[in-house]
Parts: C-alpha cells; structure tokens; sequence
C-alpha cells in the first residue's frame, strides 16, 4: 500500500469535450509541453452520443491569460470562433424597470482603485454622472459601440480591459485541433459506460464501448450537468442554492444581424424581466439571446412570448424565437470537488445561474489550480484535494453573494419574482452583513482578503453604486485632500473617456480588420 501510494501520477483522464474539458486537458497539457521528457499523458474522452451543452458565450478577461498559456494567437481565435470583445456588462431595467433603468459593469477598474477614497468622494459630490462614468470610460465607449483597442494594438493588449463572447461549438472545435495538433492530448470519441473500482476506493479505469478500459491515475470529471463521475459515481452530494436564486430554466436562441452593417456591441446586454432576465451576447457572425428565468414564478409559454418580444424590439426577424431551445438546470454545487482521485471541473461541479458569466472563469481556475498543484502522487493527492475544496467552496459562496446583489439592490416590485428576491431568509448572512457594512463605506479589498477572488470589491462597486446610487449618501466623510486627489481623478477620466471615443474604431470595423489582416504580435 505505501509502495502504492508514492506511485507517481502521470497518467491523466479528462472525461468531457466541452469548454470544461478542453480547457482543463489544455491547460495540462501546454504547463508538461514545455518540460522535456514529461511523463504527464493527457487523455480527453468524449461521447459522440452525448452533446455538448452548446451555450457559455460570455467570459472574462481571464479568458486571455488562458488563451496565451494554451499558446492560441488572438487573431486565430477571434476568426475561429466568430469571437467579439466583452468589455462588461450593460443592466437593463434591474432597478426600477423605469425609463431611464440602465447602469454597466464594466471590466476596467475604477479610477484610482483599488482607493476606495474616489467612491467615498463621488457618493458626497454626486453630479450628473453615473458612478461607472466618473470612474471609468468603459461605459461611454460601450454605448457608442466601440472596440477596447486599436486594429494596431498587439495580441491580447488592450487599450480597456475586455473578455470575449464566443461561440461555444467552434471554440470547443478549435481547442479539439490545437490541443491535439499541438498540445499532444489523446482524443478518444467513445461513450463511456462503466467506472471500474480499484482495491482503495479510487477510479481504476474507464469502461468505453468501442476503446477497452482507459486507465488513469488522476480523472477529471467534465461530463457536464449529470457529473458521471464524482456524482454519479462517488455520489458526491450536491448542495441545491434554489433557496438563494431562483432562476433553473433557460430559453436559448441564435439570431442573425438585421444587416452586415449592424453595430455589435461590446459588451453583454442584460435585461430584466417578469420572472429573470434576458442575455443578448453580440458575436461577430450573429447574436446569442436567451431568457433565464425560475420556472417557480413563470411558466415556458410565458417565457417564450417574452423572448420573443424582446428579439422583435432589437431587430430579429419575425418568428425568431421559435426554435429557443428550452435547458433546465439546478442552482447549486457539489459538496466538494475533488474526492479521491476524481476532480469535477465545469458543469460537473455546479452551475449557478448565466449572470455574470461565473461558470467558465470558474473552470480556468479550476484549471489553473489543478496545473500549479498537480499532485506528484497519490499519497499527497488529499492534501491538494482538500486544499482544493477549501478554495472552491469559498469561490462559490462568492459568486452566490455576488449573483444575489443584482437581485437584492433591485426595487422592481412588479412580480413576485422580484419581491421574492429581496426576502431576506433568501438573503445569505454573508451578503447581508457586507451590505449592512457598505452603508458606511465603500466595497473594499478588505472584505475580499483571498488570492484570485472571482470577483472583486471594483465589481461590488460597480453593481452597488450603479443599482443603488444613494445607499451611502451622507454618511462618509471623506477628508479634503481625499476630494482634492479624487476630482482629479474624475477629471482624469473625463478626458481619458473623450481620447477613447475619438481614437476606438467601432467594434465591427476592429473584428473585420482583425479578419483580414489580424494583430501585430505582442512584443
Ligand atoms: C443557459 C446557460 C447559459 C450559460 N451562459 C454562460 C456564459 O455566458 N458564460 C459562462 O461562463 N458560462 C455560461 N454557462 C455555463 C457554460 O455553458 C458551461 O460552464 C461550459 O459550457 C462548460 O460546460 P461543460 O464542459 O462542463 O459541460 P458540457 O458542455 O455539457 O460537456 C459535457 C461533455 O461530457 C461528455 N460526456 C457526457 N457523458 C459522457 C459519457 N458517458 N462518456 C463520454 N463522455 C461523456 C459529453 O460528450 C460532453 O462532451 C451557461 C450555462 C447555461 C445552462
């Protein structure tokens, strides 16, 4: 037994070939590439009989760091996956419903963060502007939809911070060729069908129809929604968060472009209705719309009506979301991730809604922890799987927190859904007690202490300030020479944001030149 347990890992299974599976695969594989003679082999499984989940186009701008460590240029990737810039995301209607019921989360951070002393200043001197406009130019250029950099600005530079939206199949496609092609992974497409036990309890190997048994030390669990391995086979429990938020059911639809000339904006646009929200996510071959809402509060005709009026006020043909596909989901996560010698990545841990776009910056992390700590054997893979737990249980209870706020801050009271929203027994303690601290000073790095956290106290600012511009009036009292240093700071970004609407090309020019000619390489 203890001969067995030094027994190095080297043999790695990742079962799964959507985003979650080939990123992971990736990911492991660029890290070994780069050591010669590594003995770490890389094997992806994947079920010609089970499809991908085929949605998951919004990311974040860690999308580019990923993208440089599987060795992607960004040119190829933009054209290969018909991919778009997402500089952040544009809320419609989230707080009153009203006329004017518009705010951004944009990715640049505020001025000046991550002082908290140009929020504290804006909340006293509040003028015409947004929080989001005195801080940052990025809603400005997404309202005039323009790109977050130049044609002429290298790979994965750029002049706004940005992410992308892409288009899920031809991603997964183009990470099947590089990976492969480049990256050495062994790509087996076959349905797998039984999970053979070891002697300790471990996964032994994996049952296939047409490829034997595949054996491995480690195996990654990417299956999707039905988590085969550490759910189905571990019976690893899975903790249902429908009590914090609702939404289970989605409604997803490709549109086309009313015309080539179309403006495609830069950034998610997000539309709050009856009983959720609609996603409008702008690729550069055509639109990817869908509503999201809790089958609790709205039925799917419902659903289907209100999709389809909202693609017929932005352009789409008539009819055009007849053939919405219709995904139920559960809002939750697994009790932990990494038991034995199974580690779920993706879908295959938990999914809690598509707000904000959480769940593939969660498998880039999962990623990259499971690359940077890579068991040398079995005798310390449980130290890393539960140090992995630990840091994973921590991320999703920040990004329920995080979720929850868009909901919270809301004052729609219009349906039940939104007046259910804000009761608080379905209000986490941990949300409740850093709002109750955010009525007398702003979001800071202090109340998000970790390494990596998902999202940071720029993105509270951003949601806290633009849903609720009020909530601190009067309360702070910044010191002068704080005001002296933050309205020049406003007036900084005041002539940052003119230079960025005189000099950023539209986005649709930038991505057809990026088309045609591509982007210089970065330095
Ligand atoms: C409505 C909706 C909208 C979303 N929007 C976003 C978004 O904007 N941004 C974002 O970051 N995320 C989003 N997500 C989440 C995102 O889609 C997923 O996190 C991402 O696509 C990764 O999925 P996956 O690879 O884990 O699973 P899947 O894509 O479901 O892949 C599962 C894989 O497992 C394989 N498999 C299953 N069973 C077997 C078997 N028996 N043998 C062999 N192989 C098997 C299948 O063949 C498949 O390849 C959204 C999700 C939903 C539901």
């Amino acid at each position: 037994m203890g001969n067995e347990r030094e027994m190095p890992v080297h043999r790695i299974v990742v079962v799964g070939g959507g985003s979650a599976g080939w990123i992971t695969a990736g990911l492991i594989a660029a890290s070994h590439a780069r050591i010669p003679d590594s003995p770490i082999e890389v094997t992806l499984v994947e079920s010609p009989r089970v499809g991908t989940i085929g949605v998951g186009e919004g990311t974040w701008p860690t999308m580019r760091s990923t993208l440089i460590r599987l060795g992607i240029p960004e040119s190829t990737f933009v054209t290969e996956c018909s991919a778009a810039f997402k500089q952040g995301t544009r809320f419609n209607g989230w707080i009153d419903g009203g006329q004017n019921d518009v705010y951004y989360h944009p990715f640049t951070a505020p001025a000046g963060y991550p002082d908290t002393g140009p929020a504290s200043c804006w909340q006293q001197g509040r003028g015409d502007l947004s929080f989001t406009d005195s801080v940052s130019p990025q809603g400005m250029v997404c309202d005039r939809n323009l790109g977050p950099k130049q044609a002429g600005t290298p790979e994965y530079a750029g002049i706004l911070n940005y992410g992308y939206h892409l288009d899920a199949g031809k991603f997964a496609n183009l990470l099947t060729s590089h990976c492969t092609r480049t990256l050495g992974v062994r790509h087996v497409q076959d349905h797998i069908t039984t999970i053979q036990t070891a002697d300790n309890g471990d996964i032994e190997s994996l049952q296939t129809t047409s490829h034997g048994r595949i054996a491995g030390d480690l195996f990654v669990d990417c299956s999707g929604m039905r988590s085969m391995l550490l759910g189905d086979h571990f019976g690893v429990s899975f903790i249902d968060r429908s009590d914090v938020l609702f939404n289970d059911t989605a409604l997803a639809v490709q549109v086309p472009y009313s015309d080539d000339s179309a403006p495609i904006a830069s950034q998610t646009i997000s539309t709050a209705r009856d009983a959720g929200w609609i996603w409008d996510i702008g690729l550069s071959s055509r639109r990817g719309v869908g509503y999201v809402y809790s089958s609790r509060h709205g039925d799917e005709d419902r659903g289907r009506e209100i999709l389809e009026d909202y693609l017929q006020s932005t352009g789409a043909p008539a009819g055009a979301g007849e053939s919405a596909r219709r995904i139920s989901f559960s809002p939750g996560y697994r009790e932990k991730f990494w038991h034995r010698n199974c580690v779920a990545v993706g879908m295959a841990s938990g999914f809690i809604e598509p707000l904000e776009a959480s769940a593939l910056v969660m498998v880039e992390l999962s990623a990259r922890m499971l690359v940077e700590e890579l068991p040398a054997n079995r005798s310390v893979m449980d130290i890393v799987a539960r140090r992995f737990n630990d840091r994973f249980r921590y991320r999703w209870a920040r990004i329920i927190d995080f979720l929850k706020l868009h909901y919270v801050l809301s004052k729609r009271d219009d349906t039940a859904y939104w007046r259910d929203n804000r009761s608080p027994d379905s209000i986490p303690d941990s949300l409740q007690e850093l709002l109750e601290l955010w009525r007398f000073r702003p979001p800071s790095q202090a109340d998000f202490p970790h390494v990596d956290e998902i999202f940071s106290a720029a993105s509270y600012q951003y949601v806290l300030y633009g849903m609720s511009p009020d909530s601190a009036r009067g309360q702070y009292q910044p010191a002068e020479a704080n005001r002296i240093k933050a309205r020049q700071l406003f007036e900084k970004n005041v002539r940052a944001a003119n230079q960025c609407l005189a000099t950023l090309p539209p986005h649709r020019t930038l991505l057809a030149r990026i088309a045609q000619h591509g982007l210089p390489a970065a330095g």
